[in-house]
């Protein structure tokens, strides 16, 4: 079954690109900043421009079209950086922070939630979940509520192990005072009010502390973040997406992390490797592509989150292994491209032709994205009706705002246009 749909997708593609990437010559040039959590092992700077041509290499490998650059910015205290951008008077924390674990409180209780969860688990096919989970249990799930129920139950172990890890020197790996930067939904805050990167690296620990969306393969893992795409309106490159790549498991002496893969086990090739392809480069997609994580996808797909791929090493070995693109990724590669191709023509003030494209990319989005749907959707409405103003045709450019206001009542942009015009 998977290997005929494998083959009607890429027959459709080459009907839609002729086997060809439309961009001939994208760019993006990135800021990028190290973040460094001074209590934790670090890297040497040094090693961070290998890490990023890693992931640009591998990024070109899986989708070709685009060129990245990186502006290496250094490195700052990842406490200040928290002082500055962790708004925690906001309405974007306050509305976050319904759905936070609360450290060090033992237990996780879920109950209020379940509904939005399982319609979040509900996303992936019921035998790729089971995956996940023992020989014992797995026989237990018939239902996504059992998925949810097992789910929770590993979820709350690793988030107590967390919590009681120590470091070589005694104190708790996370703090019990300071620990504001430990939390993926600060992240989600602090990031969402930065201005100023694209890409943060950091080598700190990040507690997978979202309760509304238990993604199997991190809360069953270790419950901590190795990586993750924000929500950054202030960024303009992506559209307001940013990434961060986290090196914590990659450097730490905690024997619970303890794989082969770590550096001193592995030769530094295959480290920077596994930090630039399998972690950054996964990003990366997420941000360029919006592709979510995958957990049926083949071998060679960079966004594949399955049990398959839990181990990095692992991980990273099957990229070596099939250096090529996945088919399952490139509708989504070709949905963006026509999205890049729109924004380039705008520029150029070629709106006849832009329009085409943004109506195109429209069409061919698919509808399970890592970014909600809907806002996407509602982005592409608010960039034809631009175009169409620009072009003096406000009749359809007033179409297409409330389109765009429809999916997305919060779209800003398209709330401005819509009183310009109205
Ligand atoms: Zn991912
Ligand atoms: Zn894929």
């Amino acid at each position: 079954m998977k290997i005929i749909l494998i083959f009607l997708l890429v027959l459709a593609n080459i009907n839609l690109t002729s086997g060809e990437s439309l961009l001939k010559d994208h760019h993006f040039f990135l800021n990028v900043i190290y973040l460094e959590d001074e209590r934790l092992p670090s890297i040497p700077e040094k090693d961070i421009n290998i890490i990023l041509n890693e992931a640009r290499d591998e990024l070109r490998l899986k989708f070709g079209a685009i060129y990245i650059h990186f502006d290496y910015k250094g490195k700052q205290d990842l406490k200040s950086f928290f002082d500055t951008y962790l708004n925690k008077g906001s309405d974007y924390y306050n509305n976050l922070s319904n759905y936070k674990y609360k450290f060090f409180s033992g237990s996780i209780d879920y109950s209020p939630f379940k509904k939005p969860i399982l319609k979040f688990l509900k996303q992936w096919k019921l035998w790729d979940l089971k995956d996940f989970f023992d020989k014992e249990t797995k026989k237990k799930i018939k239902t996504y509520d059992d998925v949810m129920e097992y789910l929770f139950k590993g979820y709350a172990e690793k988030l107590n192990k967390l919590e009681s890890l120590k470091l070589e020197n005694g104190e708790y790996l996370i703090d019990r005072e300071n620990n504001n930067h430990n939390s993926y939904i600060n992240w989600l805050v602090a990031m969402y009010f930065q201005d100023l990167y694209d890409i943060i690296i950091t080598n700190t620990i990040i507690v997978y502390d979202d309760i509304s969306k238990p993604y199997p393969h991190a809360v069953l893992r270790y419950a901590k973040v190795g990586g993750s795409s924000f929500e950054s309106p202030n960024r303009v490159i992506f559209d307001g997406t940013s990434g961060m790549v986290n090196l914590f498991e990659m450097l730490t002496d905690i024997s619970y992390f303890q794989k082969p893969y770590q550096e001193k086990e592995l030769n530094k090739n295959d480290w920077n490797g596994i930090i630039g392809r399998y972690i950054m480069a996964h990003e990366l997609a997420h941000m360029i592509y919006l592709i979510p994580d995958v957990y049926d996808h083949p071998k060679q797909c960079l966004m594949d989150s399955s049990y398959a791929t839990m181990d990095y090493y692992e991980g990273y070995k099957l990229l070596k292994k099939y250096p090529f693109e996945c088919p399952l990724c490139k509708p989504y590669a070709n949905a963006r491209e026509h999205h890049l191709l729109a924004d380039d023509l705008f520029k150029k003030e070629d709106y006849e032709e832009a329009i085409l494209h943004y109506k195109l990319a429209k069409k061919m989005t698919p509808n399970k994205l890592d970014i909600p749907y809907s806002g996407y959707i509602s982005l592409l409405d608010y960039k034809i009706a631009h175009t169409f103003y620009k072009l003096d045709d406000k009749k359809s450019a007033l179409l297409y705002l409330k389109n765009a206001l429809k999916n997305d009542p919060n779209n800003e942009k398209a709330k401005q246009l819509y009183e310009q015009i109205k």
